[in-house]
């Protein structure tokens, strides 16, 4: 596969740019309970996080199926029904503690080390956009802009706000819109196998698969769609770290 005609470059988020501490998820889930239960919902703790997690999964699985993005508010929502608690998605009660759930993000991610030298230089001759699988997306924004991106994307999608995630083909479009170039000068770069590589490769563009997170072990961040298990086709280039993604790209 050539990079040579590629004037765009399209990049997942999570894994790709940026890891999060491992201890985000169980802080997390702290907020989750803890806002729950200061605004008056009782319930076992440990029964609530089973049902919570049987919830989450059932409302990933539809979205595998229909490509729709999922909120958490119905997650929640649908496990406090299991507690026998009839909580509306909507009430104000869910969005604080969504809201709580993800401010446990906002101190726990960190660029991947290169990533920022890396970016500065591709701005100076590509078009860049970002595409991101995130349920909420007003933390996602603010995950972005506290970590200074915002500035090197010409275009900025997450799938919260899109209705759809990756690898459905409407979340790629909508990138191909924002960057204004065509299909195959565009190349995408991923961690996760299905969203990522294959969602890529079916619209059209260059993909690439990135190993850093998994090569340097560093902890993934489960619980919006887990981690394909499955390898992408040998052809797709991967990359390790950025010095090879410039040199696939032919700038070092
Ligand atoms: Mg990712």
């Amino acid at each position: 596969m050539s990079f040579n005609n590629v004037s765009a470059i399209g990049f997942d988020l999570f894994n790709t740019l940026i890891f999060a501490d491992p201890e985000t998820l169980p802080e997390a889930m702290g907020l989750l309970i803890g806002t729950l239960r200061s605004n008056g919902l009782h319930f076992d703790e440990p029964s609530f996080k089973k049902a919570y997690r049987s919830s989450a999964l059932q409302c990933i699985e539809k979205t595998r199926q229909d490509g729709k993005e999922t909120h958490n508010r119905f997650w929640i929502s649908e496990a406090l029904g299991l507690m026998g608690q009839d909580v509306a998605p909507e009430d104000p009660r869910i969005a604080a503690t969504v809201d709580a759930y993800f401010s446990a993000f906002y101190d726990h991610c960190h660029l991947i080390p290169g990533t920022e030298e890396m970016l500065t230089k591709l701005k100076r001759t590509y078009r860049m956009g970002l595409l991101s699988n995130f349920t909420h997306g007003p933390a996602g924004w603010e995950i972005i802009d506290r970590l200074g991106l915002r500035p090197f994307f010409e275009v900025v999608l997450i799938s919260g706000d899109l209705g759809y995630r990756k690898p459905h083909p409407m979340v790629f479009e909508r990138l191909v819109d924002g960057l204004g170039v065509s299909t195959d000068r565009i190349a995408f770069v991923g961690d996760d196998p299905e969203p990522d590589i294959l969602g890529a490769a079916r619209a059209g563009l260059k993909p690439v698969l990135t190993t850093y997170v998994r090569d340097q072990k560093l902890p993934l961040v489960p619980g919006f769609a887990g981690h394909g298990s499955q390898d992408p086709d040998p052809s797709i280039p991967r990359v390790s770290n950025w010095d090879e993604f410039l040199l696939l790209l032919g700038m070092e």
